[in-house]
């Protein structure tokens, strides 16, 4: 996770670890630039999709709302926020880091 909150930007990613490296499995992001403002997230759908170690962006990954798309859900980030909002938004049990 990076984050920034005076910006405020956010970047979470869901990965799962395997002897071939990281499998990025969704980003959960929020920039301040106007056009993408607000939470989305990219992630690679489809049945049994194809999804390469060790790269954090890869074709193929579709963005959530679409690109241009009007942003319902705004964040504000603070120290102690990001981490559940991450956690929450990918389902994973922060006790254990099993997936819910
Ligand atoms: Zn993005």
């Amino acid at each position: 996770m990076a984050y920034r909150a005076d910006k405020p930007n956010l970047y979470a990613w869901l990965a799962q670890d395997h002897p071939k490296g990281l499998a990025v499995l969704c980003c959960l992001e929020d920039h301040q630039k106007p056009h993408e403002k607000g939470l989305h997230c990219h992630a690679l759908c489809g049945e049994d999709p194809e999804i390469p170690f060790g790269a954090q962006r890869y074709p193929g990954m579709i963005r959530v709302p679409r690109f241009g798309a009007t942003h319902n859900r705004q964040a504000e980030f603070t120290d102690t926020s990001v981490l559940p909002l991450a956690l929450n938004f990918f389902e994973v049990n922060p006790s254990g880091g099993d997936l819910l």
